[in-house]
């Protein structure tokens, strides 16, 4: 079967320099092009050395209908307003899509939903193996346990991070709400402040550190009288999520049209 074609937006961003380098040594695909942010002082230059791997011929555009009419697939790390009408022109031009943009609204996920209906769109706030895995386990071990344990998400990421707390911890509370059979927005706790009076029994809290260059981490912690259950998960390296997010691009080749997520991907 011929490679796959795979475009890159946001090219020069932290992920996507990752992507592309990924990409360009990965068998089964080849890179048809990168787009970067309007008035980016990277436009126009070549999408291989801006990911410091040589020049690849692939001028790093700001037109994202190009990208899509020439890419099978489109792989998306930027941000959720991008991401919304990247699932738009996946749709338009029958490309599959693949999104990694954490900090989506209801709304903007419901645009990569509605995209799925016509084109594969996988979407997952974290690629990595190991936290896809750790997403099970925390499901399976909310099941086992009552409401006598009370649960908090743990995350640490670096000092540039934008959004809170991150998707994957947010990944991780639904993961733990759906095995106790809860809904995690009625049962959040995603700040505390001041007098906050005793925790809520059920609740599913939140915390969140940022600083220096952590690539991130992540805890999910079963407290009760007496013990605590702690499941945890460091990336040390970005490339854990280019490489999912690549592998994940290639798995759409041949699929029909849905709303996938990594644990499809990973047959999880
Ligand atoms: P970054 O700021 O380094 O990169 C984002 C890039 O997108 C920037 O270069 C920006 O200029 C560009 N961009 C913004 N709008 C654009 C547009 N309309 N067209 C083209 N380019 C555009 O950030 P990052 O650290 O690479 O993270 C990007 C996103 O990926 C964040 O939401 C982050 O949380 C998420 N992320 C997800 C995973 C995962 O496994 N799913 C892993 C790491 C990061």
């Amino acid at each position: 079967m011929a490679d796959i074609g795979i475009g890159i937006v946001g090219c020069a961003g932290r992920m996507g320099k990752r992507l592309v380098t990924i990409a360009n040594e990965s068998d089964g695909c080849h890179l048809t092009g990168g787009t970067v942010r309007a008035g980016s002082e990277a436009s126009g230059r070549d999408i291989g050395e801006l990911a410091g791997v040589g020049r690849l011929g692939l001028t790093a555009g700001e037109s994202a209908e190009d990208l899509f009419r020439h890419a099978d697939v489109v792989i998306d790390f930027t941000t959720p307003e991008a991401a919304e009408e990247n699932a738009n022109l996946a749709a338009a031009h029958a490309t599959s899509l693949v999104v990694g943009t954490t900090g989506l609204a209801d709304s903007q996920k419901n645009a990569l939903a509605e995209a799925g209906r016509k084109v594969p769109v996988v979407y997952a706030p974290n690629m990595s193996l190991g936290i896809n895995l750790l997403s099970l386990l925390v499901e399976r071990v909310a099941e086992a346990l009552d409401e006598d344990f009370d649960i908090e998400v743990l995350e640490m990421h670096h000092r540039h991070k934008v959004d809170a707390p991150s998707g994957t911890a947010l990944a991780l509370g639904e993961a733990a709400a759906r095995g106790r059979g809860i809904d995690l927005e009625a049962h959040a706790q995603r700040v505390r402040d001041g007098v906050t009076g005793p925790r809520r029994r059920g609740d599913i809290g939140f915390a969140t550190l940022r600083g220096g260059d952590v690539v991130g981490e992540h805890s999910v912690i079963f407290a009760t009288t007496g013990e605590r259950l702690e499941l945890g998960h460091k990336s040390s390296d970005r490339d854990v999520f280019a490489r999912g997010a690549i592998k994940a691009a290639l798995w759409t080749k041949g699929k029909g049209a849905g709303f996938y997520s990594m644990r499809d991907v990973l047959g999880l």
